[in-house]
């Protein structure tokens, strides 16, 4: 189906009755373009069991008009939460649920005043993004075109990486190929780490040039049809040593065996487990810094968490990567993440970049 939004929006009034709520309002423009299709950056989507409303501003009059499918656009000329706020209190609504994480507490204010002290504002969290972690064909499909960009970019980037090159350098060279081949930005700031900075496991570029014989950590993303990729590549610029050897393989072994236990049904946990207890058995887990994955799509975190203490199951049209790590102060870090497809039968890596230990 090309339009899926009606059905999105069917799902929304469901909960609309589920919960006695005479209306649905996000702010958040992840989820009104998920619902209605509109990719502006500023507005609020209205539902209500009989119609819906997107409304923004005159920026985006002739957009909003070309994409939006299902609801009526109206353009507001002092403010989207006031004007909502307006419109909810001369239709008389009673019980408005809004998304607690999409406003500020000023905002949240200045919809309250508009609506008038007749209108219930009722908060509630993840009521789109539960339906948003479920991903449709045509939603794995442009997930899969920016996994294998991003995988693409790798490998025309391998020559680059010589010794004398810096962080940044590297990085930008990156992101110009990513954008080269069509991604839209990226989803977040490019990881690239050289040497010891690789025990970081959210390092920033910096001018720090490479030397012979260092690890090398690459995390980085593709944007294509507005869904993102997340990978990271470990290489090692010179003959690795038989130390960083065995830790390579200790991560990747972890990622297979995550890998190989994920699939519908299981608790999200479970796949941490897995790689955690992998690392566990190679002695490493106590330097495994952080969850196992998460979800990716319109955004690069989000649901399902793969994580501890997660229960939630994993169900078919997830999309989640598997990424352990493991990192030794002084030494430097290792982590490998893909991205990866809950099936019915199981699970399907959408990254195509090499995964063995590269030595350049
Ligand atoms: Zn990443
Ligand atoms: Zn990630």
């Amino acid at each position: 189906m090309t339009e899926p939004f009606l059905a999105r929006v069917a799902r929304i009034k469901e909960t609309l009755a589920a919960r006695s709520a005479g209306a649905f309002l996000t702010a958040n423009p992840r989820n009104f373009h998920y619902l209605c299709g509109f990719t502006g950056s500023s507005g609020a989507l209205l539902i209500r069991a009989n119609d819906a409303a997107l409304f923004t501003d005159g920026r985006y009059a002739c957009q909003a008009r070309e994409e939006v499918r299902g609801a009526r656009v109206i353009l507001h000329r002092h403010g989207v939460l006031p004007a909502v706020g307006e419109w909810l209190r001369r239709r008389g609504e009673r019980r408005v649920l809004f998304e607690a994480a999409a406003l500020s507490v000023a905002e949240r204010a200045a919809l309250g005043k508009a609506c008038g002290p007749r209108v219930r504002l009722v908060p509630s969290t993840g009521v789109v993004e539960q339906l948003r972690a479920v991903k449709d064909a045509e939603e794995v499909a442009a997930i899969r075109a920016s996994a294998r960009l991003a995988s693409d970019v790798f490998e025309e980037l391998l020559p680059l990486i010589r010794p004398g090159i810096r962080e940044h350098e590297l990085a930008a060279e990156l992101e110009y190929r990513l954008r080269r081949r069509g991604s839209s930005g990226t989803p977040f700031d490019t990881i690239v780490a050289f040497g010891e900075r690789t025990a970081l496991p959210h390092a920033r570029p910096s001018s720090r040039a490479l030397r012979k014989n260092e690890l090398v950590m690459l995390d980085w993303g593709a944007i294509l049809r507005h869904y993102c990729s997340d990978l990271t590549r470990t290489v090692f610029a010179g003959r690795a040593p038989a130390r960083i050897r065995r830790t390579y393989v200790a991560v990747l072994e972890a990622q297979q065996a995550a890998l190989r236990v994920a699939r519908p049904g299981l608790a999200a946990q479970q796949v941490d487990a897995a790689a955690r207890n992998s690392l566990r058995s190679a002695g490493l887990a106590r330097y495994f810094l952080h969850g196992t994955g998460h979800g990716i799509g319109l955004e690069i975190h989000e649901a399902p968490r793969v994580g501890r203490g997660q229960k939630d199951s994993l169900r078919a049209g997830h999309v989640i990567t598997i990424e352990p790590g493991v990192y030794l102060e002084g030494l430097g870090g290792i982590r490998i993440e893909d991205d990866v497809q809950i099936t019915e039968q199981g699970a399907e890596v959408l990254t195509t970049a090499p995964r063995g230990l590269l030595e350049l």
